[in-house]
């Protein structure tokens, strides 16, 4: 078998509805779909992520055994209705794991040390995190190499940021130097209105180059998918967010060439 060179991209901003989860499920899809092996972890104990690919949370293991019982990654790793993209389900127990984890020996390293045997198996790891700072995404930020970081078309896009990027640089200190951000994501974008162009200039002017050309418009189709537990590209392949998560992509994987 194949083995490839895995890079584990986290999809973070501790604000939550700003799209971590649309784009998680997403981006996810879309490299599936290019026939790049691909794995989607759901972090957050809503299990967003893994309702919006159909799994019922109920019926598996989930990152929750993984971080706190010490069960064998592969024994958490579903595979879903795409070819290439297999899961790894969150659960509403993972809510109480930021409390379990503190007293927890290497308790900032649990997934980076958990990944080490699938590495080489996926091309990307996706890694969609709850809204907060705290163990659980340290454990994300500490486990991966890169970070997409979405943001919202509303007032006080940028409120938050800078906690965020303080966060970043105190875990490239401490635990992980090798961080960096993958690209900032525009979402929701409305071209209707002035906020959202101010958004992005803002957003320019702050990250530069970081920020991704495609943005990811406001659109129905990819708010109704979830509640048929389907990506996108499964629900309605001829929509404008579909198109948007696909050019999304193939600037993802030119920006890795
Ligand atoms: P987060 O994971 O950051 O909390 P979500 O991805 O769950 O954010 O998005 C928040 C809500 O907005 C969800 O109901 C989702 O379906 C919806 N949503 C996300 N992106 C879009 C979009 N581009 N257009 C319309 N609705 C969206
Ligand atoms: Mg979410």
């Amino acid at each position: 078998m194949k083995s490839f060179n895995t890079k584990i991209i986290a999809i973070l901003n501790q604000k939550g509805g700003v799209g971590k989860t649309t784009s998680s499920i997403n981006i996810a899809s879309f490299l599936a779909i290019t026939e790049t092996p691909t794995l989607l972890i759901d972090m957050d104990p809503q299990a967003n992520a893994s309702s919006g690919l159909g799994i019922d949370i109920n019926n598996h293991k989930s990152i929750y055994d993984i971080m706190i019982n010490n069960v064998n990654i592969k024994k958490c790793i579903l595979q879903t209705k795409i070819d290439y993209l297999d899961i790894i389900p969150s659960h509403t127990k993972l809510s109480g794991a930021e409390i379990e984890l503190v007293s927890m020996f290497t308790r900032e390293s649990i997934l980076k040390d958990a990944l080490q045997s699938v590495l080489g198996k996926y091309k990307y790891i996706i890694i969609d995190t709850p809204p907060s700072l705290g163990l659980l995404t340290i454990n994300v930020l500490t486990a991966s190499k890169s970070l997409i970081i979405p943001i919202q078309c509303e007032y006080y896009a940028l409120e938050g940021l800078s906690q965020l990027l303080n966060t970043i640089r105190l875990i490239q200190k401490n635990l992980n130097p090798e961080l960096n951000i993958e690209g900032i994501l525009i979402t929701m974008f409305d071209s209707r209105l002035n906020m959202s162009h101010q958004v992005v200039s803002e957003v320019k002017e702050y990250f530069g180059d970081k920020v991704y050309k495609t943005c990811i418009k406001r659109n129905v189709k990819l708010g109704e998918a979830p509640s048929f537990g389907k990506p996108i590209i499964l629900y309605d392949a001829s929509s404008t967010g579909a198109q948007n998560y696909m050019n999304l992509v193939s600037e993802m994987l030119n920006n890795n060439e």
